[in-house]
């Protein structure tokens, strides 16, 4: 079986794929919840013969199916989480199937399932023992709260690895040189003393005022962080009636910074801030962090691999009925929204005047930070990673958004995925074929983490 046979194996089993992408975008799961979505794909890899160990870091979404045995171990990461509020038809104009429930504004139906197409072509290649090793597909739940992977990562379920692949949906379809922004989430509760607003005030101590304040103090701190930082927030309480002074109150903040210590730097000065606030009010302040993740540190080895693989195959072949429906998802966005969503991505300025991006770009983004924060992040610290970006959307099209979700379901993001399902079965069997690219990968990967080895956010 060559790589080709590979290729070809996959085009026989594209309408499987399709339909298994396609029944999770009908029924789109938010994180952690995934179970018809997880359940579906751990099914059809157990009847392959695959070995699947299901409820990973008590998580019942998460599944790791592996098959083969001895080195190397490659994985492949899988996600299917869907985003609340997103449902769409599948049409070109925004219209919810059923208003406020979820969608796969972010087509992690098809970044699971061609992962999942990946794996399954490679257990060919392995049975008919052209290739020897162990190929492990990661079922991972709830990428959109960065928290799958992190708590899979704590159970050290990525530490045995030789290398991982990966892609995301996009607009796009090059290799992903960039870095993301590593991440906290964490809410800030404050607690006072209630009283009435009117007829004794002075009696209280108002959580909201704490909240308030740190606001304040926070916006202060934004000139005294590095420009690529973000520091967003929402009051998640803000008190009931006007008339009592509020006894609790709570504020949920999220962190961003190109690198992992920024992050847990600026989160310790945002505590000094929370505890000044309650000092000056007289209240109590406590922390939680929810989630926490790492930057995404990229691979040039492994990425040299994805690329080459991308440019054998060449790219997508959109229809005529893909161009057609792109085009109309176009007319829902100014030339100036396509250019600053392609901006996020550091595309080349050409793209924006297409619909669909239909070939392979050569590597753009190099030494970049895309403006987002992937839990896949922490898996690029534990072990050598790459990713692709492969295009599923309109050109212009940002993820979270109905014209995402439609893309999603639609020929366009079906044929995107069966060439992300080729691009990681072709890099995988080529690292099967060629341990010195393995040994290249690791080299490069321990240069870069030696002096800062991974640690995961979360509590342990
Ligand atoms: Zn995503």
């Amino acid at each position: 079986m060559t790589k080709h046979n590979l290729w070809e194996w996959i085009n026989q089993y594209e309408q499987k794929l399709n339909d298994i992408a396609l029944n999770i975008w009908h029924k789109p799961e938010v994180a952690m919840k995934e179970e018809y979505a997880s359940n579906l794909q751990a099914s059809v890899l157990e009847e392959a013969g695959f070995h699947v160990k299901r409820n990973i870091a008590g998580m019942q979404t998460a599944f790791i199916a592996e098959y083969g045995d001895g080195k190397p171990i490659l994985g492949v990461l899988g996600e299917f989480d869907a985003l609340p509020g997103l449902s769409q038809e599948l049409i070109a104009a925004r219209r919810p199937i059923e208003q406020g429930a979820p969608g796969h504004g972010c087509g992690h139906n098809l970044l699971g399932t061609a992962g999942l197409g990946a794996s399954l072509s490679i257990k060919e290649a392995l049975e008919k023992g052209e290739i020897s090793g162990t190929i492990r597909y990661y079922g991972c739940p709830a990428e959109e709260t960065l928290t799958g992977k992190v708590l899979m990562a704590k159970e050290g379920v990525f530490d045995d690895l030789d290398a991982c692949f990966t892609w995301h949906p996009a607009p796009i379809t090059a290799v992903w040189g960039s870095s993301t922004l590593a991440m906290n989430s964490i809410k800030f509760k404050f607690t006072g003393i209630a009283s009435h607003a009117a007829a004794a005030p002075h009696m209280g101590r108002s959580a909201l005022d704490g909240v308030e304040l740190m606001n304040i103090g926070a916006n202060y701190l934004r000139e005294h962080i590095v420009d690529a930082a973000r520091i967003h927030y929402s009051i998640t309480n803000g008190g009931h009636e006007p008339n009592i002074v509020h006894p609790e109150a709570e504020v949920w903040y999220y962190i961003r910074a190109p690198h992992r210590e920024e992050v847990e730097e600026i989160t310790e000065r945002l505590k000094k801030i929370a505890s000044g606030a309650a000092m000056m009010t007289e209240t109590e302040v406590e922390s939680q962090l929810l989630a926490g993740c790492y930057d995404t540190l990229s691979n040039r080895v492994l990425e040299d691999v994805l690329y080459h693989n991308m440019t054998e195959i060449h790219s997508p072949h959109f229809t005529e009925e893909d161009y057609q429906f792109a085009e109309e998802i176009c007319t829902s966005y100014t030339q100036s929204q396509k250019r600053s969503v392609m901006q996020t991505y550091h595309a080349p300025d050409y793209i924006n005047r297409m619909v669909l991006h239909d070939s392979v770009e050569a590597t753009f983004d190099q030494g970049k930070i895309a403006p987002g924060s992937t839990d896949v992040g922490d898996v690029s610290w534990i072990t050598p990673l790459a990713q692709c970006l492969i295009s599923c959307w309109p050109v212009g099209t940002a993820p979270h958004t109905w014209q995402s979700t439609a893309a999603s379901g639609s020929g366009i993001g079906l044929k995107g995925m069966i060439f992300a399902a080729k691009t990681i079965a072709g890099g995988l069997y080529d690292l099967y074929s060629d341990a010195r690219k393995i040994e290249q990968a690791k080299m490069e990967f321990e240069t870069r983490t030696k002096d800062n080895r991974y640690r995961p956010a979360l509590p342990v």
